[in-house]
């Protein structure tokens, strides 16, 4: 019978709270995997059965968070080692192949570094032509002994995302754009256990309806993985325009990301989040020379900014972005609602008390106010929120 067989990792590491990590890691597969397809966790393996494809299910398994490794195999039942061999003597290898076995079960007669040769030559028996190489095979052949006398024999092995299940470890906001890192940063929240809601800033009528459709797209794709968050859209045309009618042109996206800091905040102590998220990267524009990713940095007092990206190169964050499927997304060209307010000659090392000068000219608190009652949340397709649903107060 066929069985996909997952490892978790960091959650060994858990003491006493691995009970609750595990119950979240399971609730999170069940919920991803397609209906009727059975999942259990059995001593620290989890298995997956009751499907008739397997594709599939690999792809669900491999959005958890949690997992490290999936392997497709083969249940052995036995009551001897012979009949472990007597299965291997019947499966098909090509090319050059090795045998790990892991002996979870120590009652089992033999020890791995004996019982391994002996499997290598019952597959050799069936496949003559194929060769052992322990050093760059093409073939890894796992044997697990389990309790019970139940074997796992898999001839390949896919890596899982590791990280801890989603929403372990609390809830962050997240400031998303419609560029390629935010929803990297999105997606490094998730990783460490976070679950994610996510706040976007538009500037209707400089912003289009397109633009805005695909930061939901970008947000639906990294909900993708085990993620419920909403989507809370903030018309920022006000806060835009009185800082460009009021303040100096050079501090125009400094005092604009000061405004989102304090919205996001605001946003995010509404719904139970433990801190912020940005995508920002340390000197890729000139408001993110460090003067200017620190004068944002205290405007939020109650929730911490985190920077999962502070010090990647923009080729690492691509990479990611392609891996988790949403730079495709992200390169289509909308405007975003920074680029509209622009000035020609950003200030790239900001002073902190001439940014606080300009500010003055501004009745901060009251901006923020007004613009946090016009704060709309959007319907995700895979949430459950309800679309024009103002965040609690
Ligand atoms: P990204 O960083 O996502 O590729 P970007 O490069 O256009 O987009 P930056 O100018 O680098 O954005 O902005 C830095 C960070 O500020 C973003 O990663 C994001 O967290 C936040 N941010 C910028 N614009 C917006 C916006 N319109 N709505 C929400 N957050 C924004
Ligand atoms: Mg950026």
């Amino acid at each position: 019978m066929s069985v996909i067989v997952c490892s978790y990792g960091e959650i060994h590491l858990k003491g006493a709270n691995r009970g609750y990590f595990l119950r979240v890691l399971m609730q999170k597969i069940r919920q991803a995997l397609p209906q009727g397809v059975k999942a259990e966790l059995k001593d620290t393996r989890i298995l997956v059965t009751n499907f008739t494809e397997t594709k599939p299910v690999v792809a669900c398994l491999k959005k958890i968070f949690g997992l490290t490794h999936i392997r497709v195999c083969e249940s052995v039942n036995y009551q001897t080692p012979d009949d472990i061999l007597q299965y291997l003597s019947k499966v098909k290898i090509s090319g050059t192949f090795k045998v790990e076995v892991n002996r979870a079960d120590k009652t089992f007669p033999l020890k791995s570094p004996v019982f391994a040769p002996k499997c290598g030559d019952a597959i050799l028996k069936n496949n003559p032509q194929a060769k052992v190489d322990v050093q760059n095979p093409d073939t890894v052949v796992q044997i697990e002994i389990r309790h019970n006398g139940l074997a796992f024999v898999s001839t390949g092995c896919e890596h899982g995302l590791g990280g801890l299940p989603v929403g372990t470890s609390g809830r962050a906001i997240c400031l998303i754009s419609g560029g390629i890192d935010s929803p990297v940063a999105a997606f490094m929240a998730m990783k460490r256990g976070l679950a994610v809601d996510f706040v976007h800033f538009t500037t209707p009528p400089y912003t289009s309806e397109l633009a805005l459709q695909k930061v939901v797209s970008l947000c639906e794709q990294v909900n993708t993985f085990g993620n419920n968050g909403n989507l809370y859209v903030v018309p920022f045309t006000e806060i835009g325009s009185q800082i460009q009618k009021q303040c100096h042109d050079q501090y125009t996206i400094t005092l604009m990301r000061r405004f989102m800091i304090a919205l996001a905040e605001k946003i995010g102590v509404a719904h139970h989040a433990d801190c912020i998220f940005t995508g920002e990267n340390l000197a890729q524009v000139a408001s993110q020379t460090i003067q200017g990713i620190t004068s944002n940095n205290f405007v939020a007092q109650r929730l911490p900014i985190l920077r999962p990206l502070i010090c990647f190169d923009k080729n690492e964050i691509i990479a990611y972005a392609k891996q988790i499927g949403t730079y495709e997304i992200s390169i289509l060209p909308y405007e975003d609602c920074c680029t509209v307010f622009v000035p020609s000659h950003p200030t790239i090392k900001p002073s902190m008390s001439d940014v606080l000068a300009e500010e003055k000219k501004l009745d901060f608190d009251t901006l923020v106010e007004n613009c946090y009652n016009a704060v709309v949340c959007k319907r995700l397709q895979n949430t459950s929120a309800e679309s024009s649903n103002k965040p609690q107060k």
